[in-house]
């Protein structure tokens, strides 16, 4: 059954024009997954789209796809915001919980890398996971999206990644959630998979899950460098991903 090629879960098609969400609007990327030989698709916008996603749209989506559609949803993590557990009382499959913010800095938008030189990068890497660790302990996240989004402009810390992202890594075990291998990485200044070799090896060691994803924004992005992918993953040793429907993980075995 399928393409063999597992389930892209992190799929925005509000990236252009914004809500509402349509079928016709969404109808690309449900092609595209198909060409690539998805099993499953999952959108996930940024929640501060919320107002513009109406789930009848998914509903009839999954009724006209040719593979199983999820919805899932991004949430931006902020430690102050109180509004996790009204979103996450809605019928999604899956939330990615992310941290694209270091208190009202957004280090990964345009124009804000200057910033980066404020900071002593250990420090800035701490400051980071600590976040990460936060939204994983909130428990209300089944996937940890682009892990080391950090490393975004190509700044690295003196300290081993690993030794400054362990609390986070254990505290997302702890959560029972997934990480995601997240390929947009290899488009971004850093070029290189979220989250490094060093760190997903010390995921599988701690048994955490994981899906692979292309955090596409058009449709021609839906599982871009998914070869690659996938080839980390298995060279870390995994022998499954996670895929999700209503909040349940179901693990499914990796080809070759
Ligand atoms: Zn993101
Ligand atoms: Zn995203």
């Amino acid at each position: 059954m399928g393409g063999g090629k597992g389930a892209d879960y992190h799929l925005h098609g509000l990236a252009h024009g914004g809500p509402p969400h349509t079928v016709e609007k969404l109808w690309p990327y449900v092609e595209a997954a198909r060409k690539a030989g998805l099993d499953e698709m999952g959108f996930a916008e940024h929640d501060r789209y919320l107002n513009g996603l109406e789930f009848g749209v998914f509903a009839e989506l999954r009724r006209l796809a040719p593979l199983p559609v999820r919805q899932g949803i991004e949430i931006d993590f902020h430690p102050t915001r109180s509004d996790l557990r009204h979103i996450a009382a809605l019928p999604w499959d899956y939330l990615i919980g992310s941290v694209h913010h270091i208190g009202n800095w957004a280090f990964d938008a345009p124009g804000e890398e200057a910033r980066f030189d404020e900071w002593d990068p250990d420090e800035l890497y701490l400051s980071y996971f600590d976040l990460v660790a936060r939204a994983a302990r909130t428990g209300f996240f089944q996937i940890i999206g682009h892990l080391d989004l950090i490393k975004i402009y190509g700044h690295r810390p003196t300290r081993p990644v690993v030794e400054l992202a362990e609390p986070a890594l254990r505290a997302i075990a702890e959560a029972g959630a997934a990480v995601e291998v997240n390929t947009a990485g290899l488009f971004k200044p850093v070029g290189e998979i979220y989250p490094s070799r060093d760190l997903l090896e010390r995921c599988f060691a701690l048994g955490i899950p994981v899906t692979v994803s292309s955090d596409a924004h058009s449709p021609e992005e839906v599982g871009r460098a998914r070869e690659e992918g996938l080839a980390l993953v298995r060279g870390v040793g995994y022998t499954h991903l996670a895929t999700f429907k209503g909040r349940q993980l179901i693990p499914v075995p990796l080809d070759g």
